[in-house]
């Protein structure tokens, strides 16, 4: 079968929410070209921005580096990756991947472990976590965490974006399930000119937000993305709402293809009717302990928090460990 696009080449590709069958070229043009107009429409970056990109290693990050590359100048690209230490996951390979492919254009990597950032590993902070009977799942700890030192990490090299590779799957999960909790301020999050309460937080935008999972599969696999595949242990304290709304996100993307993405465009357009809304509200209050944001009302941010209640007094280690390549 000819490719559906140019119609010379064979197909390679079945675009399942297009119902096109796609040779590889066209493929990764179509993907690329799908970011590029996301970006120009939220204005995610302009040629001044510096961005960093948050990269796990995964085959997200590393389709999102790939595309940054290709839509901005790579002297004003870099990669922050955080290594949680997990026993029994070792994402050091993965980070090997994007290194390499950061390399060929010179792009700064910045690898920053729990470990250095807040004496303890992920594994030592769940093991403590558990003898202490808190009940938080190790996502959270791992998540606020991550968060936390990325956005310290750009801010304090004068980075004034930091792309997550959250995709369209992601993205229709987060609204969902905002939606069900009636959360309008984090629905309005969501979008990537949503509002922003605090001057210490650099912008996060979500390029890959209006492409499948599954495309980002394909695409990784054409740029030669070798997959691993082993999981994270402690994928089974992923939060349980999330994880059924998956379930039935995939379902009902399964039986009409092109739903979510519909779901997405459809949810943007309510939701930018709201952003004006946030626009005056006061700056975020600052944390007692280590001064960056927190919520309205809160006198510690819920890393410092997490953390002295596992007993630890909290305390954040950057700049002697950045190791920028
Ligand atoms: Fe972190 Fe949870 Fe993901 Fe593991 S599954 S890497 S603990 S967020
Ligand atoms: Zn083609
Ligand atoms: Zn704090």
């Amino acid at each position: 079968m000819k490719c559906a696009v140019c119609g010379q080449r064979d197909a390679a590709v079945m675009q399942r929410h297009t119902g096109r069958a796609l040779c590889r070229e066209c493929f990764v043009n179509d993907i690329v070209s799908r970011v590029r107009k996301e970006v120009v429409s939220f204005n995610m970056f302009s040629g001044n921005d510096r961005l960093m990109i948050a990269a796990s290693g995964g085959k997200d990050s590393y389709v999102l580096l790939d595309v940054a590359l290709k839509l901005h100048d790579p002297s004003k690209i870099g990669v922050v990756t955080i290594v949680e230490g997990i026993e029994g996951y070792n994402r050091l390979e993965d980070v090997e991947k994007v290194r390499k492919l950061a390399s060929v254009y010179g792009v700064d990597v910045v690898v920053l472990s729990l470990k250095d950032y807040v004496g303890y590993t992920l594994t030592e902070l769940v093991s403590l976590g558990f003898s202490k009977n808190v009940k938080v799942s190790p996502c959270t700890f791992c998540g606020i965490l991550r968060r936390k030192a990325i956005n310290e990490v750009a801010r304090g090299l004068g980075y004034t974006k930091v792309l997550t590779a959250h995709n369209l799957d992601d993205e229709a999960q987060t609204i969902v399930m905002n939606i069900l909790r009636g959360d309008l301020f984090r629905l309005v999050q969501t979008l990537p000119n949503g509002p922003i309460l605090s001057k210490l937080f650099v912008r996060k935008v979500k390029p890959l937000r209006k492409i499948y999972e599954e495309e980002i599969a394909v695409y990784a696999h054409l740029i030669g993305y070798e997959f691993q595949t082993s999981d994270c242990p402690y994928l089974r304290y992923f939060p349980s709402l999330r994880a059924r709304i998956r379930e039935y996100l995939y379902k009902l993307e399964r039986e009409k293809p092109g739903v979510l993405l519909e779901l997405i465009n459809r949810v943007d357009t309510v939701l930018v009717k709201y952003v004006s809304h946030y626009a005056n509200y006061p700056e975020l209050p600052r944390c007692a302990i280590c001064g960056e944001p927190t919520a309205y009302g809160r006198k510690y941010c819920m890393a410092c928090e997490l953390l002295m209640m596992l007993g630890i007094k909290p305390s954040y280690n950057l700049r002697s460990h950045i190791n920028v390549g």
